[in-house]
């Protein structure tokens, strides 16, 4: 059962993702949507246990670094992975993520090989 956490402040991009993720054949049971990191961390109060985060950058109210950062404060039982999927793909915003407690990076728009790469190692491919 694998449950994943999308966080995007467009819902077109939400559906984009899951429609990608389903396209390249790795296996997620269910996705949770959030529109901007407030939202997100609601979600992970909600829904329990959730196997990965998918994390927008520029959202209204809060914003994917303040999430992150917010998140990796928290005292939780089990670190979820943050990956970051997002049109900002500069080195220096790139380090700033993972200084900030992000696992991955994906660059929109990506490929499916890229995606199928990056979530790779968190999800199961069928
Ligand atoms: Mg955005």
């Amino acid at each position: 059962m694998s449950k994943v956490l999308l966080v995007d402040d467009s819902a077109v991009m939400r559906k984009i993702i899951q429609r990608n993720i389903k396209e390249t054949g790795l296996i997620v049971d269910e996705f949770v949507e959030a529109g901007d990191g407030k939202q997100a961390l609601e979600r992970i109060s909600d829904s329990g246990d959730l196997d990965l985060i998918l994390l927008d950058w520029n959202m209204p109210n809060m914003s994917g670094i303040e999430f992150v950062r917010t998140l990796r404060s928290l005292n939780m039982p089990k670190r979820i992975p943050v990956v970051m999927v997002t049109t900002e793909g500069s080195d220096s915003k790139v380090s700033e993520a993972k200084e900030s407690g992000a696992d991955g990076y994906l660059t929109k728009p990506f490929t499916a090989d890229q995606l199928r790469d990056t979530l790779g190692s968190y999800l199961l491919v069928g």
